[in-house]
């Protein structure tokens, strides 16, 4: 074990070995935990044993940026695929591109629509509800895109991501609906995209791939027959913890609320079952949300043409012994999660980042970017 140690991360996601591997090379001897049995949090992925496919075990993974600073960083560790994202929908049988585009609503009125005549169309159609005063996430939804397109590509699939209808969720959960009136479909709009030319989990283990870091596995910071538990180690070294903050409180003010996913993974006797790398299932006759096929993420490698591996996605509400994925951020949520900050702020040494510590959807570049500030703003001077 790494002696005397300076710092102790709680969790190997991208914010905790981000952390990890800046204070490593500024000299100080960093121990690394997770309570998996693997590095890289969600991000983790393996070969599928009968294949070699690569596959995320936490459902699909793309790497996009406009953050100079963080594609520099990342770049030192893995270069990228020239590979660039596209979803498509299955809506009763045929299938359209997405984001919503010149392409999917010429297709779905079957009509030959300009810009201009498209936008027209779209602006009449969402006229049925005001944006401000809707009451729902159906009627927010109709205001921004109209009933057609809404009820196609947005209702059935948002219900059953929250296993709710949608009219019973509220207005707040979107904000805006894309919609390109050309044909555009690519679904990133980023400076820099790709995958890791060797996989996320090579990218992964380079980081922490160091003398000053120590990274063990299948250990619990709230496990206290383990030495490096909360109790025995807050106050005696700087902690970086990137669980769930109301799990590091025992939950005092009550439980925050996630969205978790359950995968169905399949090998196919096929070298192609889709096409395409995510296809979306919009309407209600399938269970499952989407189904990714990931030898289509990295066309450049070199497989075995008679199979393939897919995953169907299936989503819902967490509880405490699931995976939290999604916040769910209800005004309880967001009252709780105030109390918790309030938490944080009197811990000693202890600094809380990532998704889980923060309660917040973060993308691995935004998890990256804010590990990179924390480190540089708060964490250096502690260390
Ligand atoms: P995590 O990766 O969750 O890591 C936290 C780690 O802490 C975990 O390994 C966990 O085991 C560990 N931990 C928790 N509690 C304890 C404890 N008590 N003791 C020890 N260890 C503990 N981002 C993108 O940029 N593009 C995408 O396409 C994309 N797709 C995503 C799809 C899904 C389904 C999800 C959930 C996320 C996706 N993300 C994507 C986001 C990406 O996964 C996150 O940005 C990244 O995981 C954040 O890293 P993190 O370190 O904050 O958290």
């Amino acid at each position: 074990m790494i002696e005397p140690m300076d710092l102790l991360v709680v969790g190997s996601g991208f914010f905790g070995l981000t952390i990890a591997e800046r204070a490593a090379s500024a000299g100080k001897r960093v121990v690394v935990i997770d309570r998996r049995s693997h590095i890289g949090g969600n991000a983790y992925s393996e070969a599928e044993p009968e294949t070699g496919i690569e596959v995320h075990r936490y459902g699909a993974h793309l790497f996009h940026t406009s953050n100079e600073t963080v594609w520099e960083y990342v770049n030192r560790f893995t270069s990228f695929t020239s590979y660039v994202h596209k979803v498509y929908s299955n809506f009763k049988g045929e299938v359209y591109p997405l984001p919503i585009n010149l392409g999917t609503i010429n297709q779905f009125f079957r009509s030959a629509y300009g810009p201009d005549a498209a936008r027209a169309l779209i602006a009449e159609q969402a006229g049925e509800f005001d944006t401000k005063s809707a009451q729902n996430l159906e009627e927010k939804g109709i205001s921004l895109i109209g009933r057609p397109l809404y009820e196609a590509f947005i209702r059935d699939y948002t219900s059953k991501q929250w296993q709710t209808p949608t009219t019973e969720l509220p207005a707040e959960i979107i904000s805006r609906l894309p919609v390109r009136y050309t044909y555009d479909n690519r679904y990133f709009n980023d400076t820099h995209e790709g995958l890791p030319t060797e996989g996320y989990t090579a990218w992964l283990e380079k980081m922490a791939d160091h003398p000053n870091i120590e990274v063990r596995l299948n250990t619990d910071f709230f496990d206290e027959s383990q030495p490096l538990n909360k109790r025995a180690i807050v106050g005696t070294v700087p902690v970086v913890y990137t669980g769930p903050v109301d799990r590091y409180f025992d939950y005092a003010e009550g439980e925050l609320s996630w969205r978790t996913l359950d995968f169905e993974q399949e090998v196919l006797p096929t070298g192609d079952f889709q096409g395409t790398s995510v296809m979306n299932y919009a309407g209600p006759d399938v269970p499952y949300t989407r189904i990714h096929e990931f030898r289509h993420f990295h066309p450049e490698r070199e497989y075995p043409t008679d199979k393939t591996v897919i995953m169907r996605e299936f989503s819902r509400f967490a509880t405490r012994d699931d995976e939290p994925y999604y916040p769910v951020n209800t005004p309880e949520d967001r009252e709780r999660l105030l109390k918790y900050r309030e938490l944080t702020g009197g811990e000693d040494r202890v600094l809380f980042g990532g998704r889980l510590g923060t309660y917040q959807y973060l993308d691995m570049h935004m998890a990256i970017g804010s590990a990179l500030s924390m480190y540089s703003n708060k964490l250096e001077e502690l260390l």
